[in-house]
């Protein structure tokens, strides 16, 4: 639409063009017409000295210098005319008379310009559908080819290792990539088989798409961007056509890398779905196959893939051949994450006191792209402030902000409602803190933030990979500590309780049917997790026990749930004192740190 309006403007602009000039060449000069009978009294009186006839127009020459134009009949000459008109021989022979041929531009453009003007015009416009028509064509011809961006190696934005922080057995294992792609005769010479596919396996946001792009960087090579899901079209056959056309410039363009972001989109296990849009899914797979199988030998293109979910992916894109490497991208540990803030501090102005390593102390669990998020949100809030430089504050701020959503100080509530969310806060913060295997009390606030309505945060002291059965029982005592002071205290409970409700009893749940933990049901897991998507929804869980043990799993859930809500009441009234302390702390100043919480409840004591 917006094209066919730009054409007719276009249109239009040339039409103009050629009026004006057409109106210019007619009536270059501006002299008076006269009618005959003005022409024959001016000769009869001797006032004409010239006149020059060219066709049906005559230019008169006056003996005083003036001028004028006369027209007559074309057929008819002009001594014709003058004999008609009666004029003396004797006058006739003082005027000098000169007759031109109709010749020139002047007269062609004339004649033949009001029949030209509008084939012209009718062409141009023309033209111009055919363009735009042709225009819509050719994208329709586009359609099946593959979307991939291209990154050159430019020094401006190329990303390197250096780029990446943390993650040293990933790049240790990538390194061995960049050498096959910067000198593959070396291994060709030995015989060896370069290897055409590299999993990279890590959570959102752990840096999969980065360490990608910093191989093709330390390679110097050309860098194919796809993500899975551009496969994924409406139309059947779109995908394979894209993934034939991706290979085809990626090895045009070889050394290279061809990165598919979030394979899992495509990759799924064939055949474990419901409806038709997994027929497309399964051939756009069995192309991206086919293709890795029919590179040659020597053909030094390195598919790199990235998923968060290996468990789903069909055992034949793991095959010898295929993506055969697999390099996992951890979450950052302590260590990391100090690192990743460095990097991406690099060029944010940072206060002298800000420590760095203070920051990924209290961000465990946090990935690369938190982190990076995180010290975006201080910038932002620094600048809001109107400081120069970021300071530990913003920094502080950022990791609640990025945690649970920002502050809604602004939200509404009454002396009531803050009465008890202190209490329900309060019950979390004493239950965590006289358990002895519960990560200490880093912050409790009565400020609703995000969902929550006010929040108690833990945070480990150091990185953890395993747990424990009775870590897990004195979480779930925690989690339920909100519920139970509410009930002591005011002796009916609130729907602030909601979500920690829920997420308690999905913990048991896990307990039971995921870690073993359950002296009733034994070490064994219950229900298969398997993945399947109808109509756009995960359905989880095949059952592979019988109903009977369905029955007994929920009883355990509740027993495991019980328990805990009475070793939460039996801490809250045996610690009500302190209880009553912290309500009152956080009434007044609605945050408490760590520090303030434990002069009022003493250090915690911990057993490991
Ligand atoms: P993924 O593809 O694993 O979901 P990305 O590679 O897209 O994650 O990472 C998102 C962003 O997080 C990156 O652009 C980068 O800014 C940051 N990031 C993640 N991991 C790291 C890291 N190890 N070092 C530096 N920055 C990182
Ligand atoms: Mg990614
Ligand atoms: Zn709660």
């Amino acid at each position: 639409m917006k094209n066919l309006v730009k054409n007719f403007l276009i249109f239009f602009l040339v039409f103009l063009i050629i009026a004006s000039l057409f109106s210019i060449l007619s009536n270059g000069s501006k002299i008076e017409t006269v009618g005959l009978e003005t022409l024959i009294s001016q000769i009869n009186a001797e006032q004409v000295s010239q006149v020059e006839v060219r066709g049906a127009e005559m230019k008169i020459t006056l003996i005083d210098g003036g001028q004028e134009t006369v027209k007559k009949e074309t057929g008819e000459s002009f001594s014709e005319l003058l004999k008609n008109f009666n004029v003396e021989a004797g006058k006739i022979a003082k005027i000098k008379i000169e007759v031109k041929e109709n010749e020139g531009l002047d007269f062609w453009l004339s004649a033949i310009l009001p029949f030209l003007i509008p084939f012209l015009l009718i062409g141009v416009f023309i033209y111009f559908m055919m363009k735009s028509v042709a225009g819509a064509n050719s994208k329709a011809m586009m359609f099946g080819q593959s979307q991939a961006r291209e990154f050159g190696q430019d020094q401006k934005n190329k990303i390197t290792f250096a780029d990446v922080a943390g993650a040293k057995e990933a790049k240790e294992e990538l390194k061995e990539v960049v050498e096959f792609l910067k000198h593959p005769k070396k291994f060709y010479e030995l015989g060896a088989r370069i290897p055409r596919g590299v999993l990279l396996l890590g959570s959102p946001g752990t840096g999969k798409t980065l360490m990608a792009r910093a191989v093709a960087g330390e390679a110097g090579v050309p860098f194919f961007h796809i993500s899975g899901s551009e496969f994924v079209e409406m139309f059947v056959g779109v995908g394979a056509s894209r993934v034939r056309d991706l290979f085809k410039r990626a090895k045009k363009n070889a050394p290279c890398i061809l990165f598919i972001d979030e394979i899992d989109a495509v990759g799924r296990r064939r055949g474990s779905g419901l409806g038709g849009s997994h027929d497309e899914r399964e051939q756009t797979l069995n192309q991206i196959l086919v293709e890795m199988d029919g590179f040659e030998v020597h053909t030094n293109v390195i598919v790199i893939a990235a998923t968060n979910r290996p468990d789903v992916l069909d055992p034949a894109l793991l095959r010898p051949g295929r993506f055969d490497r697999r390099v996992v991208i951890d979450e950052p540990d302590m260590k990391d994450r100090e690192e990743i803030l460095k990097v991406h501090a690099r060029q944010k102005p940072l206060a002298k006191e800000v420590s760095l390593r203070r920051i990924a102390e209290r961000t465990p669990g946090f990935s690369g792209a938190d982190l990076a998020n995180l010290l975006n949100e201080a910038a932002i809030l620094a600048a809001r402030r109107n400081k120069k430089m970021i300071e530990m504050d913003e920094l502080f701020e950022s990791i609640e902000k990025v945690m649970m959503g920002p502050e809604r100080r602004s939200r509404v509530i009454t002396e009531k409602e803050k009465k008890i969310t202190a209490y329900h806060e309060a019950g979390h913060a004493i239950v965590a803190h006289f358990l002895p295997h519960t990560d200490p009390i880093q912050k409790i606030s009565i400020i609703a933030r995000g969902q929550a309505g006010g929040y108690t945060l833990k945070l480990p002291t150091e990185d953890k990979h395993m747990h424990t059965k009775s870590e897990f029982v004195e979480e779930l005592a925690v989690l339920l500590a909100g519920h139970a002071a509410e009930k002591e205290i005011f002796g009916e409970v609130t729907t602030g309780a909601t979500s920690d409700l829920r997420r308690a009893t999905a913990l048991a749940r896990q307990l039971i049917t995921d870690y073993g933990m359950s002296e009733n049901l034994g070490p064994r897991t219950y229900g298969e997790k398997e993945e399947m998507i109808f109509l756009g929804r995960e359905i989880h869980e095949q059952r592979d026990y019988s109903e009977k043990i369905a029955e007994q799993i929920d009883k355990e859930i509740s027993h495991f749930i019980e328990q805990a809500v009475k070793e939460a009441k039996r801490i809250i009234v045996s610690e009500k004192e302190n209880l009553e302390k912290v309500v009152l702390a956080l009434l007044e100043k609605e945050t408490l740190e760590k520090e303030e919480f434990e002069k009022i409840v003493g250090e915690k004591e911990r057993k490991e």
